[in-house]
């Protein structure tokens, strides 16, 4: 085994059994690939060439030889539901000391770019235009992010997952600071 990989390192891929956790990761701030295929042995191949974790529900990939000799690291999702799913991922990986919100596209994974509000003028709605200030864009498929209603709400779960991973004295204050 390696030594500890640098929290802020942390890459995945998601088998298309889990789908669903890929937004949540990219919500966060993570690098995170969906794989789409069936054919296990490409994702590993994935995984191994750019060092990612592989989340999935498929107990056959946790027999593979590179997963039991430590080489990759995979996690098999035990939960139906995506926000167990998403918990279960913060608790293994201890994710709560990064939270990058507003960093990588939700559908494409690319990087998101700062806008000014000018330059989003008339991509937007008038009333996003009117009330929010910060925007991003996706380089690759130029979707315009804001902080609307759909981002408050999931970043509120994703506080509310944290808070349960860390216990009930969980620094807030602290947390903010690093985001
Ligand atoms: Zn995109």
């Amino acid at each position: 085994m390696k030594g500890v990989r640098l929290i802020t390192n942390l890459r995945f891929i998601v088998d298309n059994n889990v789908g669903k956790l890929a937004k949540w990761l990219r919500i966060m701030g993570y690098d995170t690939l969906f794989f789409d295929g069936s054919d296990d042995s490409r994702m590993i191949a994935i995984a191994l060439a750019e060092g990612r974790v592989i989340l999935t529900r498929d107990t056959q990939i946790m027999r593979r030889r590179v997963v039991t000799n430590g080489r990759l690291k995979a996690i098999l999702i035990q939960g139906d539901e995506p926000e167990q799913q998403i918990r279960q991922v913060i608790d293994t990986l201890n994710l709560d000391c990064r939270f990058m919100p507003f960093a990588i596209c939700l559908e494409c994974n690319q990087p998101l770019l700062e806008r000014s509000r000018e330059q989003v003028k008339d991509l937007v709605p008038p009333y996003v235009f009117q009330t929010q200030s910060q925007y991003m864009e996706c380089p690759a498929c130029h979707r315009i992010y804001w902080r609307g209603t759909h981002w408050q709400a999931m970043t509120k779960k994703l506080e509310k997952f944290r808070r349960g991973s860390a216990g009930e004295n969980i620094d807030k204050k602290r947390t903010i600071e690093e985001s």
